[in-house]
């Protein structure tokens, strides 16, 4: 096989196949892998633009029992720091977000046996009726299947419930790499790839929208990878369920997976994923880019490498900070480091809706709201002191 072959047929818009892809994957440079994203790229969205979303990243509860060695996230029920948030306090910490400016929360919490299915219809039905500004795009695969299985529900069953309380967006993670050989290493009892792709299979079926995000840089070879995207694509082909693909790479500190992998995938590989990604999954609208996993540069980087999209500006993030990793921004800053790398920047809703962009010079008006985000959260909510609280078992 040929460079020349791969790209005569993505510049005449034809897909790749498996074998295509992992050549590409192994052999092209990264200036060809950025030239065939770039066609891509304005492909799907012609005019140089970056949108952008104001958003939170809470989490409701650590409490899990997956065990995933490569999370240093989660406690165990008993643990000194384990804690988990009513619904009282959950929409507390909304209401200050929404007066911040933040108009998506991205809601996830451990797989936590405690918390009944009630725990999770109300957080929505409350969040509909008391935060109407704030979008709630809550709850994550693994906390869906956990939902079944502590309600004794169907997946499809639970989605249908949690779609009456007012959800129509899910977030992608849990994915990890879509390899059983990848996920029997790292999460042997979150389940196969399967269950992740039944669940967003059954979502989109309801007309939920969701992302789907994979997280590299740890067991996977390259053949995984290509697996990944390959049945992404497939299930992208059935429903059109997916508004983005968001890859980042894994964060080793503080998880029992550190002992094996000790280092940060290389900005080099983080702008080929992008670039790849927005090659391969020819059905994806959006590729979004990180400023927060990546780094900044590197996330600007990655808007020459196929991406359209800058994610979140992340209010509170507490996932890779238990993992030491912390990055933080500001609205201003968001639009800045788009507009620096050329594009003009729009601001949007979880479902890639635009409100409008920025001509130089402009900013959303939340900004007045928030100078510093980071600074002007309560730090009780950043890093959680409060005891566990006993919500019941449902
Ligand atoms: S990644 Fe999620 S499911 Fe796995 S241990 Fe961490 S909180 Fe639990």
């Amino acid at each position: 096989m040929q460079i020349k072959q791969i790209k005569e047929k993505v510049f005449s818009n034809q897909r790749l196949n498996r074998e295509e892809g992992l050549w590409l994957l192994q052999n092209g440079s990264l200036l060809d892998l950025a030239e065939m994203a770039e066609h891509r790229r304005y492909f799907h969205n012609l005019a140089p633009k970056v949108t952008f979303v104001i958003d939170s990243n809470p989490n409701y509860t650590n409490i899990c029992n997956i065990d995933c060695i490569f999370c240093a996230f989660y406690r165990h029920e008993g643990d000194a720091d384990a804690y988990t948030y009513t619904v009282d306090e959950m929409i507390e910490r909304f209401k200050k977000a929404e007066a911040r400016g933040v108009r998506t929360v991205l809601l996830q919490g451990g797989v936590n046996p405690a918390l009944p299915l009630e725990y999770y219809t109300e957080m929505i039905r409350r969040t509909r009726a008391e935060v109407p500004k704030i979008h709630p795009h809550f709850f994550s695969t693994s906390e869906i299947i956990g939902m079944a299985n502590v309600s004794g529900l169907s997946v499809p069953a639970v989605l249908e419930k949690l779609k009456e309380a007012g959800l129509n967006s899910i977030p992608g993670g849990g994915a990890e790499v879509l390899s059983d050989k990848v996920k029997k290493k790292i999460s042997s009892k979150k389940g196969t790839s399967e269950d992740w792709l039944s669940v967003m299979r059954e979502a989109h079926k309801l007309g939920y929208k969701t992302t789907s995000t994979m997280m590299y840089g740890h067991l996977e070879s390259d053949e995984d990878i290509v697996e990944h995207l390959d049945i992404t694509r497939a299930l992208q082909d059935e429903y059109h369920g997916f508004t983005a693909f968001i890859p980042w790479s894994f964060k080793p500190g503080n998880t029992p997976l550190e002992k094996i992998i000790h280092t940060y995938a290389s900005s080099t590989r983080y702008l080929q994923m992008i670039a790849f990604a927005r090659i391969y999954l020819d059905n994806f609208p959006h590729i979004q880019a990180s400023w927060f996993s990546e780094g900044k540069k590197t996330g600007q980087m990655a808007l020459h490498f196929g991406a359209d999209d800058f994610g979140g500006t992340l209010e509170e993030e507490n996932v890779h900070a238990s993992a030491n990793f912390v990055h933080t921004t500001t609205i201003k800053e968001m639009v800045d480091l788009i507009r620096d790398a050329g594009f003009t920047p729009v601001e949007r809703d979880t479902l890639y809706h635009t409100y409008g962009e920025f001509a130089e010079g402009e900013y959303p008006a939340s900004i007045l709201n928030s100078e510093r985000l980071h600074q002007s959260v309560d730090a009780s909510i950043i890093m959680p002191t409060i005891p566990l609280v006993a919500l019941g078992n449902g």
